[in-house]
């Protein structure tokens, strides 16, 4: 789907699908950030109309090939009470392609867990379930400035968003990253300025992003913001920006994509 040209904001559906797929090619972007590309001829119909949408996966259990799909019921997705629930992560579509039948992720690969693990070791013909998109918010492309916040989680789609930006947007990244050899290529036709925020080294007197925003000038305008990262500092960021910048509520998209000391948690930070 086109992306919407103007100032609003629209919600679409997507008919839920389960696809089992496999790796094709492992590719690092940095150090840090690794791109994987699956394949399986059921991407031919896969659709994702906004750079903020997500993939549920399903990981294989230990020492299983590949994952256990839920059923689909009448009801959505019904798992097997006889088996345990395959372990699930939330991913962003960076990029898809149906008639190569492809879906790249992107992992930022971090100490521990189930989804890091698996990206650290995948090798072209591993299998991975993907489930989704269900829905998408898509936000129009008109805005006079794109503000996009986020950590390393948010970069697949941060960097989706700039590649989707026409000539003439104008686009403001706020990122933070372990350090310079993290920070990927962001390509764009908008007119882009980029902070970057460093982890190593940095002074931790509070949330990296939200240091970063106090030094910023916000242009004039009808801006929209999109934030996405560990749910305490992008909760800290919205809540600046709402109550010190004066941003109206209904012109930010914030999410918390990770939470520390959590496993797999995902939420639309609101009032
Ligand atoms: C809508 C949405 C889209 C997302 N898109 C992407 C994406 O495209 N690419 C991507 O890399 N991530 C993305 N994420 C974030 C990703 O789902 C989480 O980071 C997830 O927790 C990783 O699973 P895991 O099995 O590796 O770790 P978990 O088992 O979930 O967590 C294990 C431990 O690691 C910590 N942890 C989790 N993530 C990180 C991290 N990034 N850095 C440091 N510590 C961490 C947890 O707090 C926990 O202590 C997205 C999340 C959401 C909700």
């Amino acid at each position: 789907m086109s992306e919407v040209a103007d100032k609003a904001v629209v919600r679409v559906r997507h008919p839920l699908k389960l696809r089992l797929l496999q790796v094709a090619r492992v590719h690092d972007v940095t150090p840090h950030l690794r791109r994987i590309t699956l394949t399986g001829d059921s991407l031919r119909d896969f659709v994702s109309a906004s750079f903020d949408d997500h993939v549920k996966l399903f990981f294989p259990a230990p020492g299983e090939a590949r994952p256990e799909l839920p059923a689909l019921g009448p009801n959505g997705v019904e798992f097997r009470d006889d088996r345990p629930r395959p372990v699930m992560r939330d991913f962003t579509p960076r990029h898809y392609d149906n008639d190569a039948c492809e879906l790249e992720l992107e992992f930022a690969l971090h100490e521990a867990g189930p989804a890091t693990d698996w990206a650290s070791r995948a090798q072209p013909g591993d299998w991975l379930g993907v489930g989704g998109p269900r829905g998408s918010l898509v936000i129009g492309t008109g805005f006079d400035w794109h503000l996009l916040i986020g950590d390393d989680t948010a970069l697949p789609a941060i960097a989706r968003r700039l590649g989707e930006l026409p000539a003439g947007a104008r686009a403001i990244a706020v990122l933070e990253v372990a350090n310079t050899s993290a920070r990927p290529d962001l390509r764009t036709d908008a007119e882009l300025s980029v902070h970057w925020c460093h982890r190593d080294g940095a002074d931790t007197a509070g949330p990296l992003l939200l240091q970063a925003l106090r030094t910023l000038a916000l242009p004039e305008g009808d801006g929209y913001v999109w934030a996405a990262g560990e749910s305490a500092d992008i909760r800290a960021v919205r809540r600046y920006l709402v109550d010190e910048r004066g941003v109206e509520k209904s012109r930010i998209r914030a999410a918390a994509y990770w939470k520390r000391g959590a496993q797999g948690v995902h939420e639309n930070l609101e009032d």
